[in-house]
């Protein structure tokens, strides 16, 4: 085969890919790399939509400021005077409890503090410390359960649902929260746990936080702004090949040969940057002796409902609101967009982003346009003063699916790491395999790219308590 061969071939111009290509670029800029991407534009999930002054997004909304390895992308994206911060201490979520929006205190101590948990279950929570380490893979409800009682329920509920649109009585805990589950197993008790990371900390004399909670980032043209910055500079652009799809790839000596429509190509490292789904599919004739446990991992696709309405509609100060299950509404929540962002509705409007369907209502998806916002307004009504009709509504149906971590998903990440041990010029990250959201998706990228600079792969993963991006 004569094909033309590169350093590094990076699969999907999704966040995950570019990346992986943009810290790659920025620190060995003479190494050859190509992107290939089967769609005509980046950024795969993170999609904005703008119309008649209103900007809504079809994907992510936003990601929390902590994560160093985000920052750098904004900068190495030139976005950092292009970036809209939502402070989590200025603006409180709230949750629906009894048919009623609360606000919910920022951090789970306030939470157990606060009268949304009746005093019983207050001394339940503190029982934890003594609660033995369950055993095997326990979904996030029963994990819940076990350990700080059934109050918290609904709680988890709002997270999972904010996060994942996932069922907390599927997504296994050692999945989604590997974190809580080592201090859980290290420390005998979550609680404990932190308490005596607290501890050790003053101990050896770490500086205090700053104190305050972290931001949730956007930008001001909206999400869709941090791919295309990073696909559009001079650094990248010419490297991406647009409606390139990868159809197959091939294990060679010290090559991996990739296959599209078009040519074929070499490459000496090749990164998978793709949703699980799709990386599994691609990985097919490397991995036939030795096949995953899973199939493929189940997906929660939401819709989300734009709506526009005069600032007579009397919307809660604050970043948004989450249904558990429990309270059986039809939208699982919804964003208050304009609050967040100001800038994001026409003078003298607001915007709400409400979310429907997820792992438990698929059905909802199938509703046609005016009767899904016909369904959220009604919802909507019960839980805010709207006095009109939404002036502007739009009905966003993203393709992509939110992999779902549930039972067998951890037996999934073991089989991806004895496929890159056999395959060491082999990388996979991206949707679902690092966790799912954006700031997985840089760190994971970075750690790619840090193997690819290396010529080596670290075994060890980190498992820190995430923050929640909703
Ligand atoms: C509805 C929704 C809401 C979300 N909300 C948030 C949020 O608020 N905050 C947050 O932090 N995260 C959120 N996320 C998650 C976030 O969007 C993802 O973490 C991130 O976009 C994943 O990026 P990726 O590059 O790994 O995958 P993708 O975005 O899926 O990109 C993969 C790319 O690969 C391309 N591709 C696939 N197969 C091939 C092939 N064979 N050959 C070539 N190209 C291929 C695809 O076209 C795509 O462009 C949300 C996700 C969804 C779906």
């Amino acid at each position: 085969m004569n094909a033309r061969t590169v350093d590094v071939l990076v699969v999907g111009a999704g966040l995950s890919g570019l990346s992986v290509a943009r810290f790659l670029r920025n620190d060995r800029p003479d190494l050859s790399l190509l992107v290939m991407e089967k769609s005509d534009h980046p950024g795969g999930a993170i999609l904005s939509h703008s119309e008649e002054g209103y900007l809504a997004e079809w994907g992510a909304h936003g990601f929390l400021d902590n994560c160093e390895e985000s920052r750098s992308l904004i900068a190495l994206a030139g976005l950092e005077q292009e970036v809209d911060k939502a402070p989590l201490d200025k603006f409180g979520r709230f949750i629906c409890l009894h048919g009623k929006l609360n606000p919910v205190p920022q951090t789970p101590g306030k939470i157990i503090r606060s009268n949304l948990v009746p005093a019983l279950a207050k001394l339940r929570i503190l029982g934890e410390m003594w609660k033995k380490p369950l055993a095997g893979e326990p979904t996030v409800a029963d994990w819940v359960r076990h350990r700080f009682g059934k109050a918290l329920l609904p709680f988890a509920d709002a997270v999972f649902t904010g996060t994942y649109a996932g069922d907390i009585n599927r997504l296994v805990m050692d999945a989604v929260m590997p974190g809580l589950r080592a201090l859980e197993q290290e420390h005998g008790s979550v609680l404990r746990g932190l308490l005596q990371k607290r501890k050790a900390g003053k101990k050896a004399g770490k500086p205090k936080g700053k104190g305050g909670l972290p931001a949730m980032t956007s930008f001001s043209t909206g999400m869709a702004r941090l791919p295309q910055a990073l696909a559009a500079g001079p650094p990248l652009s010419r490297d991406i090949l647009y409606r390139t799809e990868v159809t197959r790839i091939i294990p060679g000596t010290g090559r991996w040969g990739v296959r599209t429509r078009q040519q074929d190509l070499r490459c000496r490292h090749l990164v998978l940057a793709l949703p699980v789904n799709q990386t599994l599919a691609l990985l097919d004739p490397v991995t036939a002796v030795s096949p995953p446990p899973l199939d493929c991992l189940p997906e929660a696709r939401i819709a989300t409902i734009a709506l526009g309405f005069t600032d007579q509609a009397k919307i809660p100060f604050g970043f948004g609101y989450l249904a558990p299950e429990q309270e059986q509404r039809f939208a699982l929540g919804a964003l208050f967009s304009s609050h967040m962002f100001p800038g994001r509705a026409p003078q003298g409007h607001v915007l709400l982003e409400a979310l429907v369907g997820g792992r438990r209502h698929p059905e909802r998806l199938e509703l046609d346009d005016d009767e899904l916002v016909g369904r959220v307004c009604e919802d909507l009504r019960q839980l805010i003063d709207l006095p009109h009709d939404p002036c502007y509504a739009r009905v966003m149906r993203p393709r992509a699916g939110i992999p779902q971590l549930e039972a067998g998903y951890p037996a999934m990440l073991g089989w991806r790491d004895q496929v890159l041990a056999a395959h060491p010029c082999l990388h996979v990250c991206g949707f679902g395999w690092q966790g799912i959201g954006i700031n997985d998706m840089t760190k994971a990228a970075r750690k790619v790219a840090d193997d690819i600079l290396a010529g080596t792969r670290e075994e060890t993963e980190e498992t820190e308590v995430k923050g929640v991006y909703f």
